[in-house]
């Protein structure tokens, strides 16, 4: 996958994603990361908005203007630009294959029906927003441990919580051993594209396309009315009455994800959800908290969270934690490092329960494969000996490649002892 910068370099149009346009290279990983960090070096203003922007399949609706709260555009002064910048990075299949990758060197030793993947995929549309632009997740890893990252919930007024992401996920391409070989890791940059594209402020662009805070509209404690600080705020008709949170409730429960982060800004500390008896929300959280650095904060003065997000996810067995950054502004190089350890801490997180998503038994060919924990000292050659096997088998699958790493605590699939 490493290929040199090329000389030339076209502009390609990919539809569906949000940033539609990606300069890149003929086909190159090298030339795509290229080119998002020249632009970031030159501080270039990414491009507006609507020069690359492809109109979705259905027309936006005009946005009705908020007249319901005059008082104030914004709880907390923002410098930002009235519209947030187009993420860096949106990744694309674009030189990263997104079928199935195998060793085409090596005969394959058993026949199965168990896909193997690559370590990268998407764009995946999650769903519509109410506007009708697209919601994408991305896929980082293969492992049984599914985790999500997820930006921009409320849309532009935390824009800079999407090009958090979007250097993260560039980092995650150049660093796959990041992402350990039980962890499968999604990342939506932007939750709230509605919101997102319609600038930066509280009272609009905080919203979604019915102006409705999708952090209010999750089924715990749901109120019709909600607050943020201690202005009124739409919730929704209903409890998941927006596409948006039906979209990621759906995935969220379809690829099994056992933990969360919601990035927000700008408050600069971490918060739980509310039940810490069906999930890990408390454990995951103080240990984002130690590698972050941002304190835990119990609630916010003022605000009823009514229908909040990770108080739902955490009530139904998955773990949330909510990652405030300290300003809307991009985040600094200190900040961003900050996070850098914080996802890195969130991918080696071990919960403390063993759920119920680790895989199951399989039956491949003649042999029943289990599920294995890593032990130290393990390699694969050592395995392969211990269970007659042989590496490229224990390679395939597991959808591992040579460069993977084994780490101790992880699982993977091997064939059951015939004794
Ligand atoms: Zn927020």
């Amino acid at each position: 996958m490493k290929i040199n910068t090329p000389q030339s370099r076209k502009k390609l149009l990919f539809l569906g994603a949000i940033s539609l346009i990606v300069l890149a290279g003929a086909g190159v990983l090298g030339g795509f990361l290229a080119v998002a960090l020249t632009a970031s070096l030159n501080n270039q203003p990414p491009a507006p908005l609507e020069t690359v922007q492809v109109l979705p399949s259905t027309q936006p609706v005009p946005r009705a203007t908020a007249t319901a709260h005059t008082e104030s555009t914004s709880i907390r002064p923002t410098s930002t630009p009235m519209s947030p910048p187009t993420p860096t990075l949106e990744p694309t299949t674009f030189g990263l294959s997104s079928t199935p990758v195998t060793d085409t060197n090596a005969t394959p030793i058993v026949s199965t029906t168990l896909p193997v993947l690559s370590f990268f995929e998407g764009p995946l549309l999650i769903t519509m927003s109410v506007q009708g632009r697209p919601l994408h997740a991305y896929r980082f890893g293969t492992g049984p441990s599914s985790r999500a990252i997820i930006g921009a919930i409320h849309g532009g007024y935390e824009w800079n919580t999407t090009t958090l992401i979007s250097r993260t996920m560039s980092l995650l391409l150049e660093n796959p051993q990041w992402v350990p070989s039980n962890v499968t890791l999604y990342v939506i940059p932007i939750m709230n594209p509605d919101g997102y594209a319609a600038g930066t402020d509280a009272v609009v662009a905080r919203m979604n396309g019915n102006l409705v805070d999708l952090n209010r509209n999750w089924d715990y404690q749901w109120q019709m009315t909600a607050t943020h600080g201690t202005r009124p705020v739409k919730a929704g008709t209903a409890p998941f009455s927006e596409p948006e949170t039906r979209g990621i409730r759906d995935f969220i429960s379809q690829k099994k994800i056992e933990a969360v982060i919601f990035y927000h800004s700008a408050l600069g500390v971490v918060f739980h959800g509310a039940n810490s008896e069906s999930s890990q929300t408390y454990p995951l959280t103080q240990m984002l908290s130690d590698a972050t650095g941002y304190p835990i904060q119990e609630s916010i003065p003022g605000q009823i969270t009514t229908g909040d997000a990770i108080d739902y996810l955490s009530e139904v067995g998955v773990a949330g934690t909510e990652i405030e950054l300290t300003s809307h502004a991009e985040v600094n190089e200190n900040e961003f490092q900050r996070n850098i350890n914080g996802l890195k801490a969130f991918l080696l997180w071990v919960p403390e329960i063993v759920t119920a998503t680790v895989a199951s038994d399989v039956t491949i060919g003649a042999r029943v494969w289990v599920t294995y924990t890593i032990q130290e000292g393990d390699m694969l050659s050592s395995l392969a000996l211990k269970y007659s096997t042989t590496v490229e088998q224990l390679q395939n699958i597991n959808g591992l490649s040579d460069e993977d790493v084994l780490y101790v605590g992880g699982e993977i699939l091997v064939p059951k002892s015939n004794e």
